[in-house]
């Protein structure tokens, strides 16, 4: 029986099994480690994510829903982290008290800039807290390394808490204004100067230079207080930053700007993935008929015309978000365990039928074993701040306030 070729949807009785599978570790790191109106805002993101996480299994669009549960978690994450803000340390700017009383929350894009000066110089650049608080630096490290060794570059269309917003914006024109070349060279190694150019500027000048200057996250996190005028110019690049690159050049290029265009952390876990990592989207030579139809949906630029013609397929700057499963006509990219063109269990190599079709040619395939491991990864890092969103909403409409507690 060969498999019909774009065809990802799993039958009802495993996608019914696997969403149960889901619901355990969802119920334990989204909903009962909460109490109060998180726990209830804990169920209520569960649910949702269940809902998705169904969706892609059954439908076997992995394109769409994975968009709508990437997104998700971005809108979920803001709200939380900036009440968060308010309530630790009573406002959103980031001051001179807070820098020495380190309560800089730590994000994994600064993590390039902090491991390579910190292996040479034994000093973590970065005024946060090693342990404890809610964005740590060890626990944000081991959140990291855990990914790497599970998903790779894989991180960034299913797990990175900012990624949803060039994702969604990328998505939201119906035609390219601005389009990009994905075999342009510069385009493409842009991240990886720009990750080289914060490591040695982190490095020569002892301090965490993109997260000072570059990031685009900034408006939707915390800022450095305008208190001169180098701190106004960096204010106004913040802006420039949120604004040009999560909104404006998505929305007319179609492609995720920010993350396959700018940011050195996805250069950094390109390379780390290419190590790491047991998945990759590989491509079947035999059956491609070479329409590049992947080329023009990849919203990473991660496959080029040339990568094409040579077999490579997707190159290691691929994000695994599954885009291009979806646009190709002859089921010629699929999610692959790394270094194995074709896999036993995949109802395309032989006839499978009964249970062994529901366990080799669907539960066991890499394509389900990945979406399940990179779903619940971002289930579980979305948790805390998917209920801390909702259980502050239900706060709002029932208490009238935001904060939870409700005072
Ligand atoms: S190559 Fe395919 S899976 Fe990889 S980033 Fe591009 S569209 Fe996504
Ligand atoms: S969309 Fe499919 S068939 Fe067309 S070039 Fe890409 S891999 Fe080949």
């Amino acid at each position: 029986m060969k498999a019909i070729p774009g065809d990802k949807a799993l039958s009802l009785f495993t996608s019914v099994t696997l969403t149960l599978i889901m619901a355990l570790p969802l119920l334990f790191f989204v909903v009962l480690r909460f109490e109060g109106m998180q726990m209830t805002g804990g169920a209520i993101a569960a649910g949702w994510f269940l809902f998705l996480f169904f969706m892609i299994l059954k439908t076997g669009d992995i394109s769409r829903w994975r968009r709508v549960f990437f997104v998700s978690v971005a809108l979920f994450f803001f709200p939380a982290f900036i009440a968060r803000l308010f309530e630790t340390r009573g406002h959103m700017e980031l001051t001179a008290a807070d820098v020495i009383a380190s309560e800089t929350p730590f994000c994994h894009i600064v993590i390039p800039s902090a491991l390579i000066p910190m292996a040479l110089t034994k000093n973590i650049i970065f005024s946060g807290r090693l342990t404890g608080h809610y964005a740590a630096i060890y626990s944000m490290m081991l959140i990291w390394l855990t990914a790497s060794l599970t998903l790779g570059r894989g991180w960034c269309s299913w797990v990175c808490f900012y990624g949803g917003w060039d994702d969604g914006f990328s998505r939201l024109a119906a035609k390219t204004r601005l389009p990009l070349n994905p075999s342009n060279k510069t385009l493409r190694l842009f991240p990886f100067a720009m990750l080289g150019f914060v490591v040695l500027g982190s490095l020569v000048t002892m301090t965490s230079i993109y997260c000072d200057w570059f990031c685009s996250f900034k408006l939707i996190t915390e800022y450095e207080a305008v208190t001169s005028s180098r701190s106004f110019t960096a204010f106004i690049l913040m802006i420039l930053l949120f604004f040009g690159l999560l909104i404006v050049l998505p929305l007319l290029t179609r492609r995720r700007f920010q993350c396959g265009v700018f940011c050195p952390f996805g250069a950094f876990q390109s390379l780390v993935g290419k190590v790491t990592a047991p998945y990759a989207v590989r491509l079947d030579k035999e059956k491609c008929i070479g329409c590049q139809k992947c080329v023009a949906a990849c919203p990473t630029l991660s496959i080029t015309r040339e990568s094409l013609a040579d077999g490579t397929g997707p190159l290691a700057t691929c994000t695994l978000c599954g885009e291009c499963l979806k646009a190709c006509p002859k089921g010629a990219l699929d999610y692959r365990f790394k270094n194995r063109k074709k896999t036993v269990c995949d109802p395309a190599t032989g006839n499978l039928s009964g249970w062994k079709k529901i366990l080799l040619g669907e539960i066991l395939h890499p394509r389900t074993l990945f979406i399940f491991t990179a779903f619940l990864f971002g289930a579980i890092v979305s948790g805390g701040f998917a209920s801390g969103t909702l259980g502050r909403l239900l706060n709002l409409f029932i208490k009238g306030s935001f904060t939870l507690g409700g005072h």
